[in-house]
């Protein structure tokens, strides 16, 4: 064994550990509170990239304005025309 190898087995182990504490890290903390009473009213259409649904968002909280997910991606939103 040579002294490369030992090398790369230290910084091989340094780097799963890193990524396997930053993962339990995220894991573990939870998400922000959110105030129910921060909701705006809007009137958005998003519509599903991948099987098509689409559905109109009537409020949204000010603090988590992502779009909404179905069939687990972020849907896209659909501006329209008044
Ligand atoms: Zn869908």
């Amino acid at each position: 064994m040579d002294v490369l190898t030992v090398v790369l087995a230290i910084v091989g182990g340094l780097v799963i550990w890193l990524v396997l504490a930053t993962t339990i890290r995220l894991l573990s903390t939870p998400p922000p509170e959110l105030d129910p009473e921060d909701v705006i009213a809007v009137s958005q259409d998003y519509h599903c990239s991948v099987c098509g649904a689409e559905l109109t968002m009537k409020s949204v909280n000010v603090q988590e304005d992502n779009p909404p997910k179905h069939c687990r991606e972020e849907m896209v939103p659909v501006w329209r025309s008044a």
